[in-house]
């Protein structure tokens, strides 16, 4: 599956592969002032309507509070059930307690799009960094979302992304 030119879809069958990433691809990540330092690794792991995804990022992130760069290795590993049909993933959400994030052919995903969501969702809530000196009257609030749990948070990036693009 080539990263950008290749829409996701259901295979008949498995395959592996895996690429780099650079700045060029994640344009929206850019427009947040985040930046990769070095290229980006990932990996893709189908199975007919399986999709294991995994990447290592050295990003350069804006702290909020003092807006000073700040370095941050990103892990991405996710896995996604992708349907024919946006109605289905819909369908997917309501119907089972939904482990795994669900995409449809329909909304043309391409890998970039995938990441790019991740690494948009992950650097957004990094809000400041661990040694900012600037202080913040704001700073109880600001803590309490600037770390997120990952591991029980829904995400279910792809319905808001296609809000985002229909906007
Ligand atoms: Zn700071």
């Amino acid at each position: 599956m080539n990263k950008s030119k290749s829409i996701l879809e259901v295979i008949d069958g498995k395959q592996t592969e895996q690429g780099y990433f650079v700045n060029s691809d994640f344009l929206r990540l850019k427009d947040t002032g985040s930046y990769l330092l070095s290229k980006g690794f990932w990996s893709s792991n189908q199975n007919f309507n399986s999709l294991e995804l995994y990447g290592e990022f050295n990003l350069k992130i804006t702290c909020t509070r003092c807006l000073k760069k700040i370095s941050r290795k990103i892990i991405v590993k996710k896995k996604y059930i992708i349907f024919n049909t946006t109605n289905e993933v819909i369908k997917y959400y309501k119907q089972e307690r939904s482990r795994f994030d669900a995409v449809s052919i329909e909304e043309k995903l391409t890998l970039i799009l995938l990441f790019e969501e991740e690494l948009l969702f992950k650097t957004t809530n990094i809000y400041f960094h661990s040694n900012c000196s600037l202080p913040s009257k704001h700073i109880k609030e600001i803590k309490l979302r600037s770390e997120p749990d990952d591991e029980n948070q829904t995400h279910k990036p792809f319905l808001s992304l296609k809000q985002k693009l229909h906007k």
